[in-house]
């Protein structure tokens, strides 16, 4: 939210933009089911990766995309994709609206795991870890007695802080580049993996 009203504000200025992070941390490798289907429909191809890559390349006033990446294998990949790459036409970027809906309704908290907001928490609470689980057991909608993720949060709390430590100081919030209300989002996740 807070990314487009930068963008926008770039463009109107005519500056030129430099994107960081368009993989969102690398959540956008790994779309919905749904949505990958959608875009694979398309293009077989075209890794949900190389996706999120080209349509941040095709916006106007995009001077360059930063793309993280972590071996020589995806980094080929993204040469020979920009090698040939032409800006997304009206059916391509109909396509990401589509996607980009499915995945805002598949994903409970919008956390990139940057983990910037670790580092000033008193209580050593391991928010994206916690964020991570807890949207992993959302995607599927029924009632869950017990799962993996469960388990997970138990052992990973015997070591942090659980989210019910939070004491609302906000030291997270003010550094999250994605801007969630983190003190919110950890009442969900204490209220779900706390409960018993
Ligand atoms: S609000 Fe809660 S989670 Fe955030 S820094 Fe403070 S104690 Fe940690
Ligand atoms: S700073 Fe925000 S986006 Fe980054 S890990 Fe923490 S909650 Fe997630």
């Amino acid at each position: 939210m807070q990314s487009k009203a930068c963008y926008d504000t770039a463009v109107k200025h005519n500056t030129p933009v430099i994107v960081m992070e368009p993989v969102k941390g690398g959540t956008l490798a790994k779309l919905p089911d749904k949505a990958q289907k959608l875009l694979a429909d398309y293009a077989p191809d075209r890794s949900a990766s190389l996706w999120a890559l080209g349509f941040a390349a095709s916006l106007d006033n995009v001077m360059v995309v930063l793309s993280g990446m972590s071996n020589i294998e995806q980094m080929e990949e993204n040469t020979d994709y920009f090698n040939s790459f032409s800006p997304y036409g009206s059916d391509e970027l109909r396509l990401m609206q589509e996607a980009a809906q499915i995945i805002l309704s598949d994903i409970a908290i919008p956390c990139t795991g940057c983990a910037y907001c670790l580092d000033g928490c008193p209580r050593n609470i391991a928010i994206p870890r916690y964020f991570s689980l807890y949207n992993e057991d959302m995607r599927e909608a029924e009632d869950k007695h017990w799962t993996a993720n469960m388990l997970q949060y138990d052992n990973i709390s015997k070591d942090f802080g659980k989210a019910s430590e939070c004491i609302g100081c906000k030291e997270c919030e003010r550094v999250c580049p994605q801007h969630l209300p983190i003190t919110e989002h950890l009442k969900d996740v204490s209220k779900y993996f706390e409960k018993n």
